[in-house]
């Protein structure tokens, strides 16, 4: 089956009928002061629609609906093969839906048309399979007590979850979360971002096509103070699964720490270094250094933004980087040819814009960028930044946003300083054809992930999360479980 061309695209989207609406106990309810929100395409600058704006009532009503299914055992108490045989039905509903799922998040966050087909829909559908794979394989514990009693150690679903996730990713950010948690029998609330609540919104429905019970996904779109304090702030949320900024993720510990102690999973931000040493397959290296910091715009919590570069090889390899950056260029989303889409808004692009700016007036050098095309969306041109020490601003801070800060290095150990010199801890990169070197330095960072002659090694068969500020807990792999369940044990004394 061919793909859809950038003219039928067009048309879809001028044609979009998309559900609005919260979904709560299975059905698709206005929010109860019936406001709404617009949801803004970021590269035309207009409305693509009005969402329902959910408040502390549509969040209360939305966790009494979980609480509800959770305890009547609608989903909780069901088999575990039997969540696995509906979970697995959801994966090929989103991917039958997989072009009208990619046009949701395109025109919510301008994600280009062909990343969001080939690489967030799949991936979607391929956590909600490998997750729902695993359930009814994962046994649980007998401990060594002495003889004459039995205790049994289980995992067990802790209750009603709330996720509150980004808009960067947004129909795969859910997933991470969903499909873990539904997998282990849970119940969710779902708060997706303001900027991209269009595809967790038609998930929830092909969720019920799938045979997930009423009640048990509940998706609240609205903003982060309103419905995600709402949330976190909730009495009867067990668990706060969240990924986004680390300032968030720490008012959510503080929501938790005055409400009811429910637990608190943050995945944070990153300023993730990628060390190129002078040994490396440098055309290999400069490639995969320009696609860590570019694809998705930079809107990446682990894309490669810092760039360590030995010094004797730093100028002739920022070089080739950039002549790669400059065949990244930026188009219509819409268009199954554009690589670099806009970034999620207007206010985005100029905040990303304002720190270039800021490093050049202190003396940084632009090698290329740092401006924004002319024309409508939120578009900023692919940014390199040589002239910066460590310590600067942009080399420092995350900035969400196609820009690339190059710091030269000494030796290794100058490279590891710098490196782990970051409140951040979530990924980092290493190039070089010295085995020996690719583990000491592996060794050192402290990252979740370390990605060696790659860059942001990601899959579901590993887990993914951050040490530091990038928050803890990991989503990913079988060890998502541990953020659903909860250990419980039975002890029979039978002598
Ligand atoms: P954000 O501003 O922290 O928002 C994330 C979510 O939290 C959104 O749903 C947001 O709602 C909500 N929120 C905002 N303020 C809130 C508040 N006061 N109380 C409760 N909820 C609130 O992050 P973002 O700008 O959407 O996403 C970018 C960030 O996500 C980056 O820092 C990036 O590194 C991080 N990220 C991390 C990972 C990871 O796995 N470590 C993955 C992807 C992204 P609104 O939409 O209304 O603001
Ligand atoms: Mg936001």
């Amino acid at each position: 089956m061919s793909t859809p061309t950038y003219n039928e695209w067009q048309q879809r989207a001028a044609q979009l009928a998309s559900e609005t609406r919260a979904f709560i106990g299975g059905e698709y309810v206005h929010a109860t002061d019936c406001r709404t929100f617009s949801d803004i395409d970021p590269a035309t600058a207009k409305t693509v629609a009005d969402v329902a704006r959910c408040g502390a009532d549509d969040v209360d009503a939305a966790v009494r609906a979980a609480r509800t299914a959770f305890e009547d055992g609608r989903w909780s108490r069901l088999a575990p093969a039997e969540r696995k045989r509906r979970l697995l039905r959801l994966a090929e509903l989103i991917t039958e839906h997989g072009e009208e799922l990619a046009l949701l998040d395109t025109l919510d966050m301008g994600k280009p048309i062909t990343e969001t087909l080939t690489v967030d829909v799949p991936g979607a559908a391929g956590c909600f399979a490998w997750h729902a794979e695993a359930v009814d394989k994962l046994y649980d514990e007998v401990a060594p007590t002495a003889p004459g009693s039995l205790a049994t150690v289980r995992r067990v679903p802790l209750g009603v979850v709330g996720a509150v996730v980004p808009w960067n990713f947004p129909l795969d950010m859910a997933s991470w979360k969903l499909a873990p948690a539904l997998a282990a029998g849970n119940s969710v609330v779902l708060k997706p971002a303001e900027q991209s609540p269009l595809s967790a919104l038609r998930l929830a429905r092909l969720a019920t096509e799938a045979g997930i019970p009423d009640g048990v996904l509940n998706v609240v779109p609205g903003f982060g103070e309103e419905a995600g304090q709402a949330l976190g702030r909730h009495p009867d949320v067990d668990v706060l699964a969240f990924t986004g900024s680390t300032a968030v993720g720490k008012l959510f510990l503080s929501y938790a720490a005055e409400s009811n102690l429910k637990q608190v999973w943050p995945e944070c931000g990153g300023k993730s270094p990628n060390l190129v040493f002078a040994d490396a397959d440098l055309e290999a290296a400069a490639e995969k250094a320009a696609w860590g910091f570019l694809y998705n715009s930079g809107q990446v919590c682990s894309a490669n933004t810092r760039l360590l570069v030995e010094s004797c090889i730093a100028e002739e390899f920022t070089a080739r980087v950039v002549a790669h950056v400059r065949q990244w260029r930026s188009g219509d989303p819409l268009d199954p040819a554009t690589v670099l889409g806009p970034l999620v808004d207007e206010a985005q692009a100029n905040r990303v814009l304002g720190a270039v700016r800021t490093a050049r007036a202190a003396g940084a050098t632009v090698a290329c960028g740092g401006t924004r095309p002319d024309g409508p969306g939120a578009y900023l041109d692919p940014t390199v930044v040589t002239g910066l020490t460590p310590d600067a601003p942009l080399a420092r801070e995350e900035l969400f946003g196609p820009v690339l800060a190059v710091l030269p290095f000494a030796d290794e150990a100058e490279a590891v300083r710098i490196a782990n010199d970051s409140p951040y801890g979530l990924a980092a990169s290493v190039w070089t054809r010295d085995i020996g070197r690719a583990h000491r330095v592996s060794d050192a960072l402290h990252a979740g992930t370390v990605s060696v002659n790659t860059v942001d090694a990601l899959d579901p068969v590993t887990p993914f999360g951050g040490f530091k500020q990038s928050g803890f807990g990991r989503d990913l792999s079988l060890h998502s479980f541990a953020k659903y369940t909860g250990l419980k044990t039975t002890w029979i004394q039978y002598a």
